[in-house]
């Protein structure tokens, strides 16, 4: 009796092994066809200026709207695209699509000033062609370089720091920025992150839950205060990443954290919502309207 339920259960574990694989391979067979039958999307967030509220610029973030699945969230395939090399395609096209759209909203920019655009690059997209299509798609789109901003995570830096850093520093010598992404999840000492070409340090989500999360007492909210002592002193620009609570953006308000995202302004939307935020489409005869979205006003 034992011997035969035993026996059944690995005939299960057998046929459930199975389905996953082949749900894998045809998961990858989808993946490899989603760019060409156009169900990739990128969604923007907006990133506020937490002082003033004015929306700085928005991060774009992949979708891929399945035809039998539904919408499937990029940690659900991301992992997928690194291991085939389809990221790199992928990738491309987002830093164009990105482009095209970052082109078109530097409407929305402060006078004097750009209206920033973030696409996220994965560690196998950080080869020596990345500078080509990122130029490639600036000058064919318009998009000012100054817009652009490459998020890189710290742990791409740490692992292939020679050849990643000379990538980055060919983009930072066209006039596109660098941001590192989910920063402090990563294993970079100090003496790395000094020299790593960046401009922009985003505090990881998991940091900024901790600031109002009351099991972790203080502690969460001094190490926000220390990656914001750090990034003054390395002179880069501070992002808040996922910041959801009225509390949390009092408190990094109060920490002079400059810039944030997250659910409390606005989850990530399609690009006609980026629009629609600013009272974009914009009728015909009236003057172009700068509406700003105060962030104030939703608190
Ligand atoms: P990320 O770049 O750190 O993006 C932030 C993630 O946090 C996004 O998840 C965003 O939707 C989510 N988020 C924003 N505000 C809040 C909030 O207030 N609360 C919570 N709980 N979450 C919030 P998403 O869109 O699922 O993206 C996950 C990750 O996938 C991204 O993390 C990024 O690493 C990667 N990713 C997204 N788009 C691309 C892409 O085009 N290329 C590559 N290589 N990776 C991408
Ligand atoms: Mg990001
Ligand atoms: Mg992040
Ligand atoms: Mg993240």
């Amino acid at each position: 009796r034992a011997k035969s339920s035993r026996k059944g259960t690995y005939v299960r574990f057998r046929t459930e092994m199975h389905d996953a694989l082949l749900a894998r391979v045809q998961t990858e067979t989808d993946l490899r066809h989603a760019l060409s039958r156009r169900e990739l999307v990128l969604h923007y967030q907006p990133t506020v200026n937490l002082r003033t509220g004015q929306v700085v610029g928005v991060e774009a973030l992949i979708r891929w709207y399945h035809p039998t699945r539904g919408l499937i969230q990029p940690m659900d395939f991301i992992g997928m695209a690194e291991e085939t090399g389809l990221v790199e395609s992928i990738g491309a096209w987002a830093i164009r699509e990105c482009c095209r759209q970052g082109a078109r909203w530097q409407r929305y920019a402060q006078p004097g000033g750009v209206f920033h655009v973030a696409v996220n690059v994965s560690g196998r997209q950080l080869h020596p062609r990345l500078p080509d299509i990122v130029r490639t798609a600036l000058t064919e789109t318009g998009m000012p370089p100054g817009a652009l901003v490459i998020e890189v995570t710290e742990n791409i830096l740490v692992k292939r720091s020679e050849e990643a850093i000379a990538v980055l520093r060919q983009l930072k010598s066209f006039g596109v920025r660098v941001a590192i992404d989910d920063f402090g999840t990563g294993y970079s000492s100090l003496s790395y992150l000094a020299r790593f070409p960046v401009d922009v340090l985003k505090i990881d989500k998991s940091f900024v839950e901790q600031i109002t999360d009351r099991n972790s007492g203080t502690e969460g909210t001094e190490l926000v205060r220390t990656i914001l002592h750090l990034g003054r002193a390395l002179r880069l620009g501070t992002v808040a990443e996922g910041i959801e609570t009225r509390e949390q953006y009092a408190a990094l308000l109060a920490m002079s954290c400059d810039y944030g995202q997250g659910y409390l302004f606005s989850r990530p939307l399609p690009a006609e919502g980026i629009d629609t935020l600013f009272g974009g489409t914009l009728v015909a005869g009236l003057p172009e309207q700068r509406v700003v979205y105060d962030a104030t006003t939703h608190l």
